[in-house]
C-alpha cells in the first residue's frame, strides 16, 4: 500500500467505493464521477503507478484486466452495445490517480 494512494485505501477499506468485482488480484468499482451511463474502474491490488511502469512480470496480470473488463461489461450489460476501454497515462494523458486503473465506459445514448 502506498501512502496517499487514493486507490490504495478503497482497496484497503479506508475510504467507500461501490465495488462489482473483486478476486484477491483485481477489483473493479464505480466510478464516483462517471463520464458515462456505466462507468467502472478495474485496478489491480498491486499498485502500480501508470502504464508508464508496467514490468515484463505484470503481463498475467495485464491479460487479467482486460479479461475482467470484458466480463465486467457482459455483467454490466453493454458488452453487445459497445463500449470503451481506456488508459490514461500521466498527466498529459490525463491521469489524475496515479494507480493503474483500466476505464469501462458505455451506455451511451442513442446505440
Ligand atoms: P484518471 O483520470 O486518473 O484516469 O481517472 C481517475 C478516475 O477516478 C476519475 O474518473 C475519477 O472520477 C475517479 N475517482 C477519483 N477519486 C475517486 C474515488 O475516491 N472513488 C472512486 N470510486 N472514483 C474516484
Ligand atoms: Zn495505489
Amino acid at each position: 500500500m502506498v501512502q496517499d494512494c487514493v486507490f490504495c485505501k478503497i482497496l484497503a477499506g479506508e475510504l467507500p467505493a461501490d465495488f462489482v468485482f473483486r478476486n484477491g488480484r483485481i477489483a473493479v468499482f464505480k466510478d464516483i464521477r462517471p463520464h458515462a451511463p456505466v462507468h467502472l474502474l478495474v485496478v489491480p491490488e498491486k499498485h502500480i503507478r501508470s502504464v508508464n511502469d508496467i514490468r515484463p512480470e505484470d503481463g498475467n496480470l495485464l491479460a487479467e484486466m482486460l479479461f475482467v473488463a470484458k466480463e465486467t461489461a457482459k455483467t454490466a450489460g453493454v458488452a453487445e452495445s459497445g463500449y470503451k476501454l481506456l488508459f490514461n497515462v500521466e498527466r498529459g494523458g490525463g491521469q489524475v490517480i496515479f494507480h493503474l486503473h483500466l476505464h469501462i465506459l458505455g451506455g451511451f445514448q442513442g446505440i
